[in-house]
């Protein structure tokens, strides 16, 4: 296939280009370097598999060539206020890209008659009164959060996305992506494991926002792609959850963290850094990857985490 990806420089995006060029396809990456970060796809320069277009998919889209599937995976991904890639901070790009740049690459689609996959997340469940969140369930967002420009960008995204499959019969598919870490996550978008893992290397304190409480289901890179992949691969229209089950409170991840990094200091928790819009608890429920996909995580945060370290070591060049 030839494929265009959205967001080519990202974490995810990244792990998607190569995944998808070392299984035969050619890959035209697209990104406007927002969060993104060159170095993601350094390795990837005079691969006659892979080409590079440098853009805002907030524009309109033109990509010469046939296409056979369009990936939209470009947007702010971090929710930290503190950050400054963290979506509260780029609001008006961050609805940009999920609902003007969902359009576009939908347009993308429409075009080449090519399969369309969003990249969609748990936070569209927001703070969820169900657990764990199945499909099926409509969620429990605050229209004017802080994390509302992405939760509701993407629910606007599903909704377009399922639109243009119902009245155009596009190829569509949605992805709803649950908290996923691995090497090539920015070191300073704020996010949790990138935190710890940064903080208990250099023998700091890590930080807990609120009481850390709330939990978090992590799922490692590799395992997320190779379900992404199957559902590009797959006819599947309706949205699919992708993520690890294993969920945890902050306050063990922190504890898990310093005890694979071999950091005694303690932990200190920041009331005040808390938003009013963190959800209190997130975890997958994967029967529909399992069964419709046959997808299922096999790699436990530990092993992640072992797999992941290494990365910030030689980023921080320590
Ligand atoms: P990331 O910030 O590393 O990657 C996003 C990429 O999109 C960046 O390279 C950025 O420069 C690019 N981008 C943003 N706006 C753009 C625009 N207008 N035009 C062109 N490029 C643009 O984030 P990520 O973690 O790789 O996330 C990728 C996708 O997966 C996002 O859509 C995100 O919402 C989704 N997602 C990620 C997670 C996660 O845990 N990482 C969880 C749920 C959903
Ligand atoms: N968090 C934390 N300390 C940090 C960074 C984040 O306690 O240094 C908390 C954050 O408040 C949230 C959870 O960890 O409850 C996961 O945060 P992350 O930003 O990784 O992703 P989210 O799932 O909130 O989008």
């Amino acid at each position: 296939m030839r494929i265009l990806i959205s967001g080519a420089a990202g974490f995810l995006g990244s792990h998607l280009c190569d995944k998808l060029i070392a299984l035969g396809n050619e890959v035209i990456g697209m990104d406007n370097f927002i969060t993104g970060n060159k170095d993601n796809l350094a390795h990837l320069a005079g691969n006659e598999k892979f080409s590079f277009i440098r853009h805002d998919v907030a524009n309109f889209i033109f990509v010469p060539g046939k296409v056979d599937a369009v990936m939209h995976f470009a947007s702010p991904a971090s929710p930290n206020p503190a950050s400054p890639f963290g979506f509260p901070n780029l609001p008006i790009q961050t609805m940009k890209a999920g609902a003007l740049g969902t359009h576009n690459m939908l347009g993308v689609a429409r075009d080449h008659k090519a399969r369309y996959i969003l990249a969609s997340t748990s936070e569209i469940y927001g703070d969820p009164l169900e657990h764990p969140q199945r499909e099926g369930y409509w969620g429990h967002v605050d229209p004017i959060g802080l994390r509302s420009v992405y939760d509701e960008s993407k629910r606007f995204a599903e909704a377009l996305t399922m639109a243009y499959h119902r009245y155009h019969h596009i190829n569509t598919g949605i992805v709803r992506i649950f908290n996923t870490y691995g090497p090539r996550m920015r070191l300073d978008d704020g996010r949790v494991i990138p935190n710890f893992i940064q903080q208990a290397l250099k023998k700091e304190e890590l930080t807990i926002y609120g009481d850390g409480s709330q939990t978090r289901s992590f799922c490692y890179v590799d395992d997320l792609i190779d379900g992404i992949i199957k559902l590009l691969y797959s006819e599947e229209h309706y949205p699919v959850n992708i993520g690890n089950p294993d969920e945890i409170t902050i306050v063990d991840l922190a504890k898990l963290v310093n005890e694979v990094i071999g950091n005694t200091k303690e932990t200190v928790f920041l009331e005040g850094k808390v938003a009013g819009d963190d959800p209190m608890r997130r975890q997958p429920d994967i029967t529909r990857a399992s069964t419709i996909l046959k997808w299922e995580p096999k790699i436990n945060l530990h092993q992640g985490l072992k797999k992941t370290i290494p990365y910030f070591l030689e980023k921080l060049n320590l």
